[in-house]
């Protein structure tokens, strides 16, 4: 299939008058001028952005907790509420939360993302029972499977290991049976879905040890070891040191710092995604950039926790690679993760266009693209960028929107960030599939209604 684009986002940046050819679902050639037969993409075409950070379930109470009590609300008041919730939630549950949330993502330009996913048993804390199709272990994932399935959505799946209510090895709370699998379990349910990423096109799967304070070394050794041996670039994904609290903790328990502790026992690569490596020094920052690891940065949510502010300026100035995650999904949108990423700098610095760099002036541009491909290698997919031998992940703008704040290359991704005032996104592509045209998805209309239902259930 040939799209013929009058302006098109590549790699080394704009471009104009360019006609791609997409051969099951990749790009297989770029030229100038528009080939016979080619269909006109409405409007300038930029690259899909990856989510590098999601809990699916999470998005159903998304403002529940907006409501201050005794001046004492913290993100570890805020989990006692997200445990109470998920404490009610069925497989059947977590797959409409998940569909709704993955439509609305397609209809805000993410195009694939990393499931870092959890909620693996049964209400009361019971591994679920081999159904007919030899589920049991993976009946939650098998959802998550379905949800990106109905949606469209490219998906990798990062299984959670959890193990631990806090550093030292502390028994699980109540809240966290869902969450608990022994390491042998664990590394079963990661070749469980390794099957189903072969059944399911456009996914992947990796891991995720949760955080510190819930694995120890040995069973993010072990579980490591596993899942690289299905597939020797899986992503690794863990939470690291999202509040000052934890790190606090980690100090006193390993004498050192979260990051710090990584690098100094984990052999990190370019396949790990720091997730929240918000509190880190300038050793930590050059450590993880000398590891090629990636940092995994949710800004939405980092502030809306109140965690702190991650150091996004130092960190690109030693070249690092970082990625974006919507996490806890107080807000859907790529466009505002970038605009608070670039702002808590200018609010922190007092400076203006802080996230610029020397070879992309346009802070708008120069972040689509470095956290479009930054969270590519955060899913180890083919995807975040424009270019041959890529997958044809891509979002169309809507041009009577475009026209009225940028007229030129240069400033549109800037003016979509900073100055637009509704979603700029028409059409979306993933993997040669349009999912979304006109700002649609097929499956909107039945998803909200479900998603609604199940709201009113969760809250009767
Ligand atoms: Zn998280």
């Amino acid at each position: 299939m040939k799209y013929y684009a009058e302006n098109i986002l590549l790699t080394d940046g704009w471009s104009t008058d360019k006609t791609i050819t997409i051969d099951e679902g990749i790009i297989s050639a770029i030229s100038a001028g528009k080939a016979k037969g080619a269909k006109v993409l409405s409007g300038p075409v930029i690259p899909g952005m990856v989510n590098c950070h999601s809990h699916a379930f999470q998005r159903a109470f998304a403002g529940f907790s907006e409501q201050g009590s005794d001046g004492q609300d913290s993100f570890w008041t805020w989990r006692t509420i997200m445990y109470k919730f998920l404490a009610q939630l069925s497989c059947d549950d977590a797959q409409v939360i998940a569909q709704q949330l993955y439509i609305e993502m397609l209809k805000m330009g993410y195009t694939r993302v990393a499931e870092f996913h959890y909620l693996h048993h049964d209400i009361d804390g019971n591994t679920y029972a081999k159904n007919q199709a030899e589920q049991g272990l993976a009946m939650m994932a098998v959802a998550i499977f379905n949800a990106a399935k109905n949606s469209g959505i490219g998906l990798t799946m990062l299984p959670v290991l959890y193990q631990y209510a806090g550093f030292g090895r502390q028994a699980p709370n109540e809240g966290q049976k869902r969450f608990i699998n022994s390491t042998s379990q664990f590394n079963q349910l990661v070749s469980d879905c390794f099957v189903l990423s072969k059944q399911y096109p456009n996914t992947n799967i990796g891991i995720a040890p949760h955080s510190l304070r819930a694995v120890d070394k040995d069973a993010i050794t072990q579980a490591v070891q596993h899942v690289r041996s299905l597939d020797d670039q899986a992503p690794i994904h863990i939470h690291i040191a999202e509040q000052q609290q934890e790190v606090d903790d980690c100090l006193r328990h390993y004498k050192k710092r979260p990051v710090q502790w990584l690098l100094d026992n984990i052999e990190l690569d370019q396949h790990w995604c720091l997730i929240h490596a918000t509190h880190i020094n300038s050793q930590e920052q050059q450590g993880i950039v000398d590891s090629n690891a990636i940092a995994g940065i949710c800004p939405t949510t980092e502030a809306n926790l109140g965690d702190g502010i991650f150091p996004t300026a130092d960190f690109l100035a030693l070249n690092g690679t970082l990625a974006i995650g919507s996490d806890s999904h107080i807000s859907v949108n790529p466009i505002e993760e970038l605009r608070w990423l670039e702002y808590a700098q200018r609010l922190t610095k007092q400076q203006r266009a802080v996230l610029a760099s020397v070879n992309t002036a346009s802070v708008g541009q120069n972040l689509w693209l470095k956290a479009a491909a930054g969270g590519a290698q955060s899913t180890n997919s083919n995807t975040g960028a424009l270019a041959v031998g890529k997958q044809a992940d891509l979002l169309v703008l809507d041009p009577k929107q475009t026209s009225l704040f940028a007229n030129k290359n240069q400033h549109l991704l800037d003016s979509v960030i900073f100055a637009s005032q509704s979603n700029t996104i028409k059409d979306v592509m993933v993997n040669g599939h349009w999912v979304i045209k006109n700002g649609s998805h097929a499956l909107e209309q039945s998803s909200a209604t479900n998603f609604a239902h199940l709201l009113a259930k969760l809250s009767a």
